[in-house]
């Protein structure tokens, strides 16, 4: 049985921390689904297509790697896709009750799916995409934070 991981979230926009999430996964799992959600509360600062087209362009030569759009329960798109995982990316401990929640929430929809959490490289502890949208609003250099695939566009 394909060994298949769904990554969601807002990736808005992808950032180095979640590429060293992506890539340290990569052995752990047949394949691994970046699922973009589109029901969060917040308005994205970037489209739907730039952000699956960051992923596309990131993962190019990775084929396990493929990136999906999603609305509705998480749990319930893991079944559409067949899959039993969720990978996680955990920060720090301000992560870790938020994130041991919507694990419990995503068992309790479906038993068999369990999530996967990963500790981040300490580097990239402190980036996450909202601190980013900050540095690009405010004119700073995102250089340290974004993908090179990323930065190209930006830069532009
Ligand atoms: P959400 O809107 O669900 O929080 P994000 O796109 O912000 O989605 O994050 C998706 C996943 O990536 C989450 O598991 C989050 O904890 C993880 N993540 C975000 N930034 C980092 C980082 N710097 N290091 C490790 N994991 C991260």
């Amino acid at each position: 049985m394909q060994r298949i991981a769904l990554f969601p979230g807002s990736f808005d926009p992808i950032t180095l921390g979640h590429t060293d999430i992506i890539d340290r996964a990569l052995d752990l799992f047949d394949e691994i689904v970046i699922g973009i959600g589109t029901n969060s509360s917040k308005t994205p600062m970037f489209s739907l297509e730039q952000r699956v087209q960051w992923i596309k362009d990131i993962y190019a030569r990775t084929p396990k790697v493929k990136v999906l759009t999603y609305a509705g329960l998480t749990a319930k798109f893991c079944e559409e896709i067949g899959a039993r995982f969720i990978l996680r990316g955990i920060r720090g401990v301000v992560d870790f009750e938020y994130e041991k929640a919507i694990a419990d929430v995503n068992r309790m929809m479906d038993n068999k799916l369990e999530t996967v959490f990963l500790s981040c490289t300490p580097k990239y502890s402190t980036i996450a995409s909202s601190l980013v949208r900050d540095v690009l609003k405010y004119g700073g250099d995102p250089t340290p934070l974004l993908p090179e695939q990323v930065l190209k566009h930006i830069n532009r």
